[in-house]
């Protein structure tokens, strides 16, 4: 090839730089423009009319076993395989269900599982209610149990998954009924259904088990999230990040909150990463929520908003997931280094003659 002026080989060299660096550049411009979600918080809010319809969802009740039919059929719906594990629980004696959805990418799930949970049983005391009349009496648990749930829902009708991995969508009974006499097992009481899975995981599946997300109380107005402080840290700065660019930085605060006993800890025990997204305190300092374990924890006091911010974000999240950083950072450094290296090799070949001169006078 003849090269008539050092402006065409300025010009093919500047080319094959831009073909290298111009993949990364969209990138970041596609990461300020507002992407493409498809998550529809009416389709949620539906769910949760049929959780409130339900409601309260109390672990071995008829109720609650209604609502499993509808989430199984919603899931079916968008192809997810659905099992129901039941087991019998003897802290109360009663039978505990689980119910777990798996999806995966039909041509390559060598990457492991995803799992997202979500706990949909009711407290059975509202021993917070500000009438004391009514500490006996069930929470509805439409923020405390209903919220997570709807906006898993809604997400597996949504979401794309991400290459090389399988998602698992699990919703898990009896996480609530912590401190309730007659109930025992978990975490004193507490997290009773995600302890029983993860013991119950095969292995394999267990081994293969990437990452766990859970949900709980997502749904209030003035959502307010700090970062749950046992939760991966590196996931959950990702999840922050990709609120924070969706514009929802007012209600993923960038602040580090407690740690709290739910259906993330059996997961972290387990040596399986895990992140809690959970509303811990109200933006007017309630702890959770005004109505949080109080008969008040109704539907009216669910704001569709706030799940269509959590929804988004998790689908934008699902969307750009990335466990290990430390690859796309390998291939972009090496991309980079490439480019320069190309660029001075040119730079060398145009200068050549003025090169050598200078060397030789
Ligand atoms: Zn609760």
């Amino acid at each position: 090839m003849y090269f008539n002026s050092k402006f065409q080989t300025f010009g093919i060299a500047f080319l094959i730089v831009c073909t290298i660096i111009c993949p990364f550049q969209t990138q970041q411009l596609q990461a300020l423009s507002q992407p493409d979600l498809e998550f529809d918080t009416g389709v949620a809010f539906k769910h949760l009319k049929k959780y409130d319809q339900l409601a309260p969802l109390l672990p071995g009740s008829e109720n609650s076993q209604d609502f499993l039919a509808y989430a199984k059929k919603t899931l079916e719906n968008s192809l997810w395989s659905v099992e129901i594990q039941s087991w019998a629980h003897s802290g109360p004696s009663i039978t505990l269900n689980n119910l777990i959805a798996k999806k995966s990418n039909q041509n390559d799930n060598s990457k492991g599982i995803i799992v997202l949970g979500a706990h949909y049983d009711a407290r059975a005391w509202a021993d917070k209610d500000p009438d004391r009349t009514k500490r006996k009496d069930p929470v509805p648990g439409i923020n405390d149990g209903g919220s997570g749930v709807v906006v898993l829902l809604e997400l597996a009708r949504t979401v794309s998954i991400p290459e090389g991995y399988e998602v698992w969508i699990v919703l898990f009974d009896a996480e609530d009924q912590g401190g309730i006499s007659g109930w025992k097992g978990g975490q004193s009481g507490w997290i009773i259904g995600s302890t029983y899975f993860v013991k119950s995981l095969s292995d394999s599946d267990k081994n293969r088990m990437k990452l766990a997300v859970i949900l709980d109380i997502v749904g209030d107005y003035n959502l307010n999230l700090h970062k749950e402080s046992s939760s991966d840290s590196q996931q959950t700065n990702k999840i922050w990040d990709l609120a924070n660019e969706l514009g929802y930085g007012e209600n993923f605060l960038d602040q580090t909150g407690s740690s709290i006993i739910d259906d993330h800890r059996p997961f972290i025990n387990a040596g399986i990463p895990a992140v809690d997204i959970i509303q811990q305190r109200s933006k007017d300092g309630y702890d959770f929520f005004k109505w949080h374990h109080t008969t008040n924890d109704t539907i009216e006091n669910v704001d569709r908003e706030s799940l269509s911010k959590v929804g988004r974000t998790m689908e934008y999240y699902l969307e750009k997931l990335e466990l290990d950083p430390m690859s796309s950072n390998l291939i972009l450094s090496i991309l980079i280094v490439s480019g320069v290296i190309v660029l001075f090799g040119t730079l060398v070949f145009v200068f050549r003659k003025k090169l050598f001169k200078k060397r030789y006078n």
